[in-house]
C-alpha cells in the first residue's frame, strides 16, 4: 500500500521514548510555569507526541532548555513571556 504524504509542511517523526515505536510527531505548545506574580509562558515548546502510546512529553534537551529560561527569568525578572528559541 502507498501512503502519501497529507502535504502539511515538515512533520518531523521521531522514535517515542516511551514506548520505543517509530512514528511520534514532535508538536510545539505553549506553557504557563509558575504561579501569581512569577507566573510566565513559554510558546513554541517542542514536545513529542506519540499515536502509539498516547504519550506527550518533553525530551532531555527541552527539559533542560526549560530549566534555562526558568532560572534566567527569575533572576531577571523580565516580561513573563518568552518564546522557545528554536535551531534550524
Ligand atoms: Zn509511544
Amino acid at each position: 500500500m502507498n501512503v502519501r504524504p497529507s502535504g502539511r509542511a515538515k512533520r518531523k517523526t521521531v522514535n517515542c521514548d516511551v514506548c520505543g515505536k517509530e512514528g511520534a510527531h514532535e508538536r510545539t505548545a505553549t506553557r504557563a510555569f509558575g504561579r501569581g506574580a512569577d507566573m510566565f509562558v513559554i510558546e513554541g515548546i517542542p514536545y513529542v507526541q506519540c499515536p502509539h502510546c498516547s504519550e506527550r512529553y518533553f525530551n532531555a534537551e527541552t527539559l533542560l532548555e526549560l530549566e534555562n529560561i526558568k532560572a534566567s527569568l527569575t533572576r531577571k525578572r523580565t516580561p513573563p513571556f518568552v518564546v522557545f528559541p528554536t535551531k534550524s
